[in-house]
């Protein structure tokens, strides 16, 4: 990606354009190689990249843990500290309602915690000498903050940024409350607060973030996005089909859709993502779900019956992957033929997609009347190729269903 140079503070820095979308200041910047011009800032390439870098973000609202993991941990990078000069070290202190890249992303994050994702929950500090982690207010022993564990404790609390490394070499933890523990529900949670406390040994080696998403605790955002796929998309226990004859890629395309875990937009609002419109962009007649754009949407009805009228098969309504599956059952070919027949319609779902995306991301609007020669040429080319039976681009045009193999 394009760096670009920054002046923040009267320093000037080199940075990735990603970085600087998230830098959520009034930086003037021009690419690398040209001299500074602050008027052009407003008028030229800045705004093509941080409208890219927006979609992006509206597309994978699941990589928004990423920056949240990176505040948290506090990596040190000069976004962390931009991110924490303008909105204080607490996280879950910061606004949400102002109109900036960092309020947004975090509004995304609360959605998902409305929804049943907390991310920052799953953010622990792991001791080693304790000087790094604030015995408060940081997750480090069980799952809770201890102001949250223990909040009338905390109440008494005088110094409630105390780290841990101080809080345990002094003469008590309560040497820092501001008067002494009183019977009742102090107690009670003083001697809770104790019996943990008796488990805490401190090492020499630094303390550092971990996520328990993972079993290693690295933060990483595969595991973060297969977690929440598989908290917020429906599971299926359809049985993988793959065909030989056409590439994985569309392959692997074709069981994404069968499993519904393509970014549709009812299931990115599924997943919290804020969008404009759900209905299909295609149609704009009904909500983009993948049975509505693979069966149900006009397009995907022309194509399919095209591919029936090219294979001499009988057309039926079919509205879903599981209707497609019993009518696919339910004529004679030979099982190869068959076979190849199968990877023609993952290629025609794979096409129908292409054109949606190039309808939803390209800046033309994308020619709709080769669909059908498109996907009658890539799948006789990846079909012939994949086969050892050699047949002609007439025969497959007119005869597929009589090629002998
Ligand atoms: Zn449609």
């Amino acid at each position: 990606m394009e760096k670009f140079k920054v002046i923040f503070k009267g320093k000037v820095f080199v940075a990735p354009a990603k970085e600087l979308f998230y830098l959520e200041i009034r930086v003037f910047l021009e690419p690398k190689e040209s001299a500074f011009n602050t008027t052009d800032y407003e008028s030229n390439g800045s705004a093509k990249i941080l409208n890219m870098v927006r979609q992006r973000i509206v597309m994978s609202s699941r990589y928004e843990s990423n920056w949240v993991w990176r505040f948290i941990s506090g990596d040190g990078s000069l976004w962390y500290k931009v991110i924490q000069a303008i909105y204080g070290s607490k996280f879950d202190l910061h606004v949400t309602d102002q109109p900036s890249i960092w309020c947004s992303i975090l509004r995304e994050v609360k959605s998902l915690k409305d929804s049943g994702f907390d991310f920052s929950s799953h953010c622990k500090k792991r001791i080693g000498d304790g000087s790094c982690t604030s015995f408060w207010y940081d997750i480090w022993l069980a799952d809770a903050p201890l102001c949250v564990q223990f909040p009338r404790l905390f109440a008494l609390e005088l110094d409630k940024e105390i780290v841990v490394a101080n809080k345990m070499g002094a003469s008590s933890v309560s040497a820092s409350f501001r008067r002494d523990v009183r019977d009742g529900a102090e107690r009670q949670q003083w001697d809770d607060l104790s019996s943990i406390m008796n488990s805490v040994v401190l090492s020499s080696s630094k303390d550092r973030w971990t996520c328990d998403l993972s079993g290693d605790g690295e933060f990483k955002v595969k595991v973060i996005r297969n977690f929440i796929d598989d908290l917020f998309l429906p599971s299926s226990d359809v049985a993988t089909r793959w065909v030989k004859f056409i590439p994985i890629k569309v392959n692997v395309f074709s069981w994404r859709a069968r499993r519904d875990r393509l970014p549709t937009r009812v299931n990115l609002s599924r997943r919290g993502v804020l969008l404009d419109s759900h209905l299909c962009p295609l149609c704009n007649a009904a909500m983009e779900d993948v049975q509505h754009v693979f069966f149900r949407c006009d397009v995907a009805r022309v194509v399919l019956r095209k591919i029936c009228r090219w294979w001499d098969l009988d057309w039926q309504e079919i509205c879903s992957f599981s209707d497609w599956d019993a009518w696919f059952l339910s004529f004679r070919l030979s099982s190869r033929l068959k076979s190849i027949l199968e990877g023609v319609f993952y290629v025609a779902w794979w096409r129908i997609w292409r054109l949606r995306n190039q309808l939803v991301f390209d800046a033309s609007p994308p020619n709709r009347s080769t669909i059908f020669d498109d996907i009658v040429s890539w799948s006789f080319l990846w079909c012939s190729s994949r086969c050892n039976r050699v047949f002609s681009w007439e025969y497959w045009l007119k005869n597929p269903y009589l090629i002998s193999l």
